[in-house]
């Protein structure tokens, strides 16, 4: 089973693919032949994905895992399960989404909450949290959850959960610190404690209505911002007086699309250039992390330095790479995939 290979790897960065299935007006866009491929599998899931582009010219990747567009929210939480679950053995654990704007990563990420099946990874996560902790209180632990939900928009953070004031305070500014024993702080950011799904997925209301309260529609703000949603678990165990302190970084990236593509001017070339120097600087940062490089370069950006602490040294880190399967975004496809493989 691939997922007891994850917890075997810590320090190591998994890579899994995921293409999303084609949305309704995409359909009769695409030409007779399939634009993505699965080769050497018959299974819904496999390990190598093919890009056909015009004269048959094919690109080959493969990652740890790869799902194709049939694969089920559940499915797919099935892999990841064992390592959401170590965030309660004291792991620091980092989940991210990458990849162009509409390829799937807020559907896998947080899905749609309005119907069970269709629920992403945020609250599978956090309600196989709670079950396990309540079940570990019969052998004496008990465990106290804090949650977390930021934006970083232009290399600045924005705290999602902050109660909305009268419009008139200066926006407070968050600095991030780290301390010796790699816990991180984030000035006057909220932490709230959580202890049922219920509690979070209020939270998650507030967030994204924090989130839409600018000009812009959320999904436009979305996928120029990174949303990340921390939870800290503190555990203690009364009759071992065991102690153990773990952290569940869900991030769903801003959207991969390139500068070139965008022909920014202005406001929109100065967030475009944020968002490339930090999805570059995360790429930096985990390639040196698997190739265990002397310098990990962290402070390039906000993005690897909140998550510092949670990437690299016994800490564990999954990168979805989603890909959309539609001709139009053959080109983004083809950069997420050597992004992705890249880092793997
Ligand atoms: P992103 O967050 O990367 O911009 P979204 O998650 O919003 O992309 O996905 C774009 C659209 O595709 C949405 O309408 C979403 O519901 C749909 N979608 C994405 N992935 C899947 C999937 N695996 N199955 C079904 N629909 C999907
Ligand atoms: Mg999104």
């Amino acid at each position: 089973k691939l997922h007891n290979t994850i917890l075997e790897l810590k320090g190591n960065v998994r890579v899994f693919c995921r293409v999303r299935p084609l949305l309704h007006d995409e359909e009769d866009v695409v030409g007779t032949e399939p634009l993505v491929q699965y080769p050497n599998s018959t299974e819904l899931m496999g390990r190598g994905i093919e890009l056909v582009q015009g004269q048959g010219q094919k690109h080959t990747f493969s990652f740890d895992k790869v799902f194709g567009p049939e694969v089920m929210q559940e499915d797919v939480f099935v892999e990841i399960s064992q390592l959401v679950q170590s965030a309660l053995d004291g792991y620091k654990v980092c989940i991210f989404a990458y990849g162009q704007t509409g390829s799937g990563k807020t559907h896998t990420m947080l899905g749609n909450q309005d119907q069970p099946e269709q629920r992403g990874i945020i609250p599978r996560s956090l309600e196989q949290i709670f079950k396990t902790s309540q079940a570990l209180s019969s052998t004496g632990w008990s465990f106290r959850m804090q949650a977390s939900m930021l934006e970083i928009y232009n290399e600045t953070i924005r705290d999602l959960l902050a109660r909305p004031g009268n419009g008139n305070e200066p926006a407070k500014q968050h600095v991030v610190k780290h301390d010796q024993n790699g816990n991180t702080t984030v000035s006057d950011l909220s932490l709230v404690d959580v202890s049922n799904w219920k509690e979070v997925a209020s939270l998650l209301q507030r967030a994204a209505q924090s989130r839409s309260v600018g000009k812009t529609a959320m999904n436009e703000q979305s996928s120029r911002s990174h949303c990340v949603f921390t939870l800290r678990l503190s555990g203690m165990n009364e009759s071992t007086e065991q102690q153990v302190h773990g952290v569940l970084n869900l991030i769903d990236l801003a959207g991969s699309e390139r500068l070139s593509r965008s022909c920014s001017t202005g406001d929109r070339l100065k967030e475009t250039q944020a968002i490339n120097k930090s999805l570059s600087s995360l790429g930096d940062v985990i390639l040196a992390i698997g190739n265990k490089e002397q310098h990990i370069p962290y402070r390039n950006s906000k993005l690897t330095y909140l998550l510092q602490p949670c990437l690299g040294g016994d800490s564990k880190t999954l990168m979805f790479v989603n890909i959309s399967p539609d001709s139009k975004s053959l080109n983004e496809s083809l950069c997420s995939l050597r992004f992705a493989a890249k880092v793997n």
